[in-house]
């Protein structure tokens, strides 16, 4: 998979370096680029935004840089993200959506946004998702577009040493929230490891973990529980 970044703020990226989309680009899953946009401009002050049409608070973002941008970077395999609060709410679906991508570009806004025609152009030209990280503002697109990235590039074939571990994980299918997690030492400041996870019988430990997850879920996330989530086949085994 090709990731592209276009943004203001280029050196925000350099986590990507870093952790797992650093793993992933050095196991070959990923070819990485970061683009200023501020390299597509022609003025002395490399101007990227403007006053807003209409008047009121705060600068747009100039279509031509992103346009120039965009000349470079798209093709028809491409699919445009455009990080904005007025997206389609970020999840587990989605970033197993994009996981199936070839190419990635981020386009990540600052000030009050980037002006509408550029998403307009760029739906012309390739495929075009406007995404939200969650109802909240941030100052700018690049935290969203690393938080996407690492969603996505772990759901990559190849990348986890364990494929098991996506499918038991919260969200994994729309399902349930995980179960709570434990490892040694078996008694800590007081607090003891339940003892069903060191009984050594699976069927038990699963039948645990599935009634955990069941109660997390209706106390955290009540709208998560649908018929289809809560009627997987598993008994439900309080614990003792
Ligand atoms: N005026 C915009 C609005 O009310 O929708 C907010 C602009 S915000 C200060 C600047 C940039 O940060 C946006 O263009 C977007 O790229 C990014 N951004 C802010 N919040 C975001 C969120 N929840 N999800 C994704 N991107 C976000």
């Amino acid at each position: 998979m090709r990731l592209d970044y276009v943004s203001i703020f280029p050196d925000f990226f350099s986590p990507l370096e870093l952790s797992l989309p650093g793993k992933a680009a050095a196991k070959g899953l990923v070819d990485v680029h970061v683009h200023d946009l501020r390299g597509y401009t022609h003025d002395r002050h490399r101007t990227v935004d403007d006053t807003p049409y209409g008047g009121g608070a705060g600068m747009v973002m100039k279509p031509e840089p992103w346009g120039e941008a965009f000349d470079d970077l798209l093709a028809p395999t491409t699919t445009v993200v455009f990080t904005t609060p007025s997206g389609e709410p970020f999840d587990q679906r989605l970033a197993a959506e994009l996981a199936t991508r070839e190419h990635l570009v981020f386009a990540c806004g600052r000030y009050e946004g980037i002006d509408q025609r550029v998403v307009d152009h760029a739906r012309e030209r390739a495929e075009v998702r406007e995404i939200s990280l969650g109802d909240y503002v941030l100052n700018g697109g690049e935290v969203a577009a690393l938080a996407i990235t690492e969603a996505v590039v772990r759901l990559l074939p190849g990348f986890m040493g364990n494929a098991e571990s996506l499918a038991e994980e919260s969200h994994a299918d729309g399902g349930l929230l995980e179960y709570p997690v434990y490892t040694k030492p078996p008694e800590w400041r007081g607090h003891e490891v339940p003892a069903v996870l060191r009984s050594g019988d699976h069927a038990r430990v699963a039948a645990w973990r599935h009634e955990q997850a069941v109660r997390r879920t209706a106390e955290r996330r009540p709208d998560l529980l649908t018929p289809s989530v809560l009627d997987d086949g598993t008994p439900i085994v309080r614990a003792t």
